[in-house]
């Protein structure tokens, strides 16, 4: 039986393949490659090009391939971008996982892992973050990804699929072999815009706000690296072989680094002077992000090994530098 991967050309889905196929695992991957990489998808991943929104693209995958499981990654994930568009993301974040829920009920599959995210939370009454914390999200992507968590909720209780919620913090780094790792386009991500400046394709970092209430008045995230997120996927898949209830998790180290020591730690990385100009604030940032994963180390066992900021920078700094245009050849 193998593992359907929704999304797996993209930054955490195809970091997800290379671990569940170094684990010895089948995999099938679908995507529309909008925003993933053909180039990303793992050779030994049975690969099918289409959108989850089109039900007969989905059946199709079913009844071709032998699925004990999906891992749904295959959504769009720009906050920015859902502000100014959110019916883009009510219809692929939503739309595209009320489709897929109605094949996968039609075709009884009934296990699901799925990317949720700490925007679900907005802006934090609580450091570090518990997932029974209220959720009030302050963007279209959060709340898009609130509603699916939902979706997954009373579509369990009514038909028996149990499900798997993962809400990340804030992913990087890349994998360990220097063939994959993040490439969007425009990129909007803190880390690889930093490196950016060292490969020459920009003069400055910006500093979106640094009048937040934190100790150097930028805003403090949690980092955690993508295999290590791939890493709690296969534990979770794992969870719901075992016959366990659904269930939510953070995803995060649990330690919080600013947006000025990120670059300060890049600049000890890379060996450049990274210039970095201070703008105005970016809208719908909390202040604070920091995750208490407590929850997926007891339950999952998770247990992920990339807590160092200069590691983890260092890895995504070894993508970067040789492949300064992603996975384009040029
Ligand atoms: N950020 C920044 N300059 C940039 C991009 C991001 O100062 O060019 C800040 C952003 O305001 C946030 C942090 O870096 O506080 C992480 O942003 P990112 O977009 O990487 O992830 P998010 O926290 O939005 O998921």
């Amino acid at each position: 039986m193998a593992i359907l991967v929704l999304g797996g050309a993209g930054y955490i889905g195809s970091h997800t393949v290379y671990e569940l196929i170094d684990r010895g695992e089948e995999v099938v991957v679908a995507d529309n490659l909008e925003t993933g990489h053909i180039e990303a998808v793992h050779p030994k991943a049975k690969f099918y090009q289409g959108d989850i929104r089109d039900r007969a693209f989905v059946d199709k995958v079913f009844e071709e391939c032998k699925i004990d499981a999906v891992i749904h990654f295959a959504a769009n994930s720009l906050v920015g971008e859902s502000m100014t568009n959110p019916l883009k993301y009510y219809d692929n974040n939503l739309c595209g996982t009320k489709v897929l829920l109605e094949s996968m009920v039609a075709h009884r599959i009934d296990k699901i892992v799925f990317s949720s995210t700490a925007a679900t939370y907005g802006e934090p009454k609580n450091i570090p973050i518990m997932e029974s914390d209220s959720t009030h999200p302050t963007n279209c992507y959060g709340e898009t990804k609130l509603s699916m968590e939902k979706m997954f909720k009373w579509t369990g209780r009514a038909h028996g699929l149990r499900y798997v919620s993962l809400r990340y913090f804030n992913a990087c780094g890349a994998h360990e072999s220097g063939e994959i790792g993040e490439a969007h386009a425009p990129e909007t991500h803190l880390i690889p815009l930093i490196l950016q400046v060292p490969n020459g394709k920009r003069e400055a970092i910006t500093i979106f706000g640094d009048d937040y209430q934190t100790p150097d008045g930028t805003c403090i995230r949690d980092y955690i690296h993508v295999t290590d997120l791939a890493m709690a996927h296969i534990l979770a898949v794992q969870y719901l072989r075992d016959g366990n209830i659904s269930n939510i998790f953070n995803l995060g180290n649990g330690v919080g680094f600013s947006v000025k020591e990120v670059i300060e730690t890049a600049r000890k990385v890379t060996g450049h002077p990274i210039p970095a100009v201070i703008s105005e604030r970016r809208a719908g940032d909390p202040a604070r992000l920091i995750a208490s994963s407590e929850k997926a180390r007891q339950v999952l066992g998770w247990n992920p090994q990339h807590d160092d900021l200069e590691k983890i920078i260092a890895s995504a700094w070894k993508w970067h530098k040789n492949h300064p245009n992603g996975f384009e050849k040029k």
